[in-house]
């Protein structure tokens, strides 16, 4: 194996817009002056000077939480960005490197709807390179559609929504082969046995690791994704995002939750016990065909029919996702793991159902 790490060419100045490079970024009231803690007489962003706990912007750059998070994950607080949801620093990285009607970006079906979705807003083009029918990368294709207005490169471990983590040597190969952005998208990585990709981020100059609070950290309604990478990425981040991004309110909520570690930590346990019993209760049900092994919170299956599988669920008040539009997902229904109680609803209706 190569022990090469970045492509040597890696020039993450010559991947920025031309636009953002020339830009001045907004300068905000507290990005000016930065409290010191001692009491003064705020007089400079126009606020509502009557305090309730939220009169006040919150920190443009998030530092209280920033450095709750940075001590967890074990990253500098330079190499983090903050957003509004990982689906605001997924935008931010379009945004701040792909050229409209111009660059390209790949990603590799089936898997987040989101990718697709930000290419086509910022008008630009998506080159889907379909994984194999096992779910891997297939890299040689992938490495055959870069040119020279090739970007970023999106790939999710464990994937949305397979269920399945891309194995480590196939995502080396692409970030050692690739001179743009490897975006990692690890919204499900707490659930997984297998490892993040953060401790590379000093291995690789055009790493990018996106993770949330959506999913084992139970925050979705908060909205708070987190982007990690070199500081000289998140540097050019930060100078595009808008100026307060996440809320006070999110910025509290998650630093508590950040701290509650063995809490969440118990969820994440139980959730994953459970997605291991309903495995295997589906695998009873004659018309479940498939099951793909999980290393998130959701199993996705292969039944008989899932149009008519979906409604029959439906109709007993149960909600599931049907995936078969998505390339290799024919007749594929997700399961989210829920509680103990709702997965017990669940395995007996589809008992109820056959
Ligand atoms: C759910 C999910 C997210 C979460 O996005 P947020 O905007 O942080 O809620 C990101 N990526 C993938 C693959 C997901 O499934």
């Amino acid at each position: 194996m190569s022990k090469e790490k970045t492509s040597l060419n890696f020039d993450l100045f010559q991947l920025v817009r031309e636009n953002v490079k020339a830009m001045t970024p907004y300068s905000s009231a507290r990005d000016e002056y930065v409290s010191d803690g001692s009491e003064k007489i705020f007089m400079d962003a126009n606020e509502n000077p009557n305090e309730n706990g939220v009169n006040r912007y919150p920190d443009p750059q998030q530092r209280s939480l920033k450095a709750t998070l940075a001590a967890i994950k074990g990253v500098q607080q330079d190499h983090i960005l903050l957003g509004n949801g990982s689906d605001e620093v997924l935008d931010l990285l379009f945004r701040a490197f792909c050229e409209p009607s111009m660059d390209n970006v790949i990603t590799v079906p089936p898997t987040y709807g989101m990718y697709s979705v930000l290419a086509s807003l910022n008008a630009i083009e998506n080159r889907k390179v379909l994984l194999t029918s096992s779910f891997s990368l297939n890299v040689n294709e992938i490495l055959a559609n870069v040119d020279k207005n090739t970007k970023i490169i999106f790939l999710c471990s464990p994937n949305n929504p397979t269920g399945n983590c891309i194995p480590r040597d196939q995502i080396k190969r692409v970030l050692e082969n690739f001179q743009g952005l490897v975006v990692i998208d690890e919204a499900y990585v707490d659930f997984s046995t297998e490892e993040s990709w953060l401790g590379d981020l000093s291995d690789y100059k055009n790493l990018v690791v996106t993770q949330t609070l959506s999913k084992a950290y139970g925050m979705a309604a908060i909205r708070l994704g987190s982007c990690f990478a070199s500081k000289e990425i998140i540097g050019i981040l930060n100078k595009i995002k808008p100026p307060y991004n996440v809320n006070e309110l999110t910025q509290i909520k998650a630093k508590e939750r950040l701290l509650q570690k063995n809490d969440v930590e118990q969820e994440v346990a139980t959730i994953v016990k459970e997605r291991k019993r309903l495995e295997t209760a589906l695998g009873s049900i004659p018309f479940v065909k498939h099951i793909y092994p999980s290393e998130a919170n959701f199993i996705l299956a292969v039944v008989d029919d899932a149009a008519s599988r979906y409604e029959q669920l439906l109709e007993k008040g149960i909600i599931v996702r049907n995936r078969s539009g998505q390339p290799l997902c024919l007749n594929t229904l997700r399961f989210t793991v829920g509680t103990p109680a709702e997965n017990d609803s669940l395995i007996r209706v589809l008992k109820e159902v056959i």
